[in-house]
């Protein structure tokens, strides 16, 4: 069957990442999650001390970002300078940084290049927030994906609970809202739902329900190629 480019986006913790991998698996696509990529910048531009007084240094961030190798392995995992850094991404001060160093335009322009390459060849599931609208405009299939946000700091908070985070509630669904603020309101490239996107609202939707909506999709699409 011809391969197609699959894009998703929407908001933060809706679950893309999980469901964008399962498709993959479950279609055998490569799967792409550009959120961590930039959670990795985040991370180094943390870790060269570019953030002070709770601003962003641009000078220092673009010295950062041009000496800055991200690698991803083939199950998408992604690598700081060859670095596994999957849990340092994933905890509160990377996630409190990352909507403001995403928003900036040398970061995006950077990572943009690597995520149109990836997706240059098809049979690839892409999950950000300007997949379908800035990075694979002409793909096949574009989900997006929303739920309330409530739903999504509870998901979020027990995950990190589980993985023995001591976040409370208040500073996930905190943390959530600014980062819908920065991504639906920052000038490069913000947060929108494609003319041509599917809307998906997974709020009382089970992993199995999303699952089979997701197929169902993708079938619908290639059997009209
Ligand atoms: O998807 P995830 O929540 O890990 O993304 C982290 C942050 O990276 C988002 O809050 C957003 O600011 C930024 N991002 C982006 N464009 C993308 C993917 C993520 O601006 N394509």
């Amino acid at each position: 069957m011809k391969k197609i480019s699959i894009a998703i986006d929407g908001f933060s913790s809706c679950g893309k990442s999980t469901m964008a991998k399962e498709l993959a698996r479950a279609i055998s696509y490569i799967y792409v999650d550009t959120g961590a990529m930039y959670r990795v910048v985040t991370l180094a531009a943390l870790r060269a001390g570019v953030m002070v007084d709770g601003e962003i240094d641009e000078e220092k961030l673009r010295e950062c970002v041009n000496n800055l190798n991200i690698n991803l392995d083939a199950d998408a995992k992604v690598y700081l300078n060859g670095e596994d850094v999957e849990s340092e991404i994933r905890g509160l001060e990377v996630s409190n940084w990352v909507s403001k160093v995403s928003a900036i335009g040398f970061v995006r322009e950077k990572l943009l290049d690597i995520q149109r390459e990836l997706g240059a060849s098809k049979g690839v599931v892409m999950d950000g927030r300007d997949i379908g609208s800035v990075v694979l405009p002409d793909a096949e299939l574009k989900i997006f994906v929303t739920a309330d946000a409530d739903v999504r700091a509870k998901r979020r908070y027990d995950e990190l609970l589980r993985k023995g985070a001591t976040a409370t509630y208040q500073e996930v669904l905190d943390n959530i809202k600014m980062r819908d603020y920065n991504d639906l309101n920052r000038k490069v490239s913000p947060l929108v739902q494609s003319p041509d996107a599917l809307l998906l609202d997974n709020s009382y939707m089970s992993i199995e329900e999303q699952n089979a909506w997701l197929l169902d999709k993708v079938n619908k699409v290639c059997n009209q190629l």
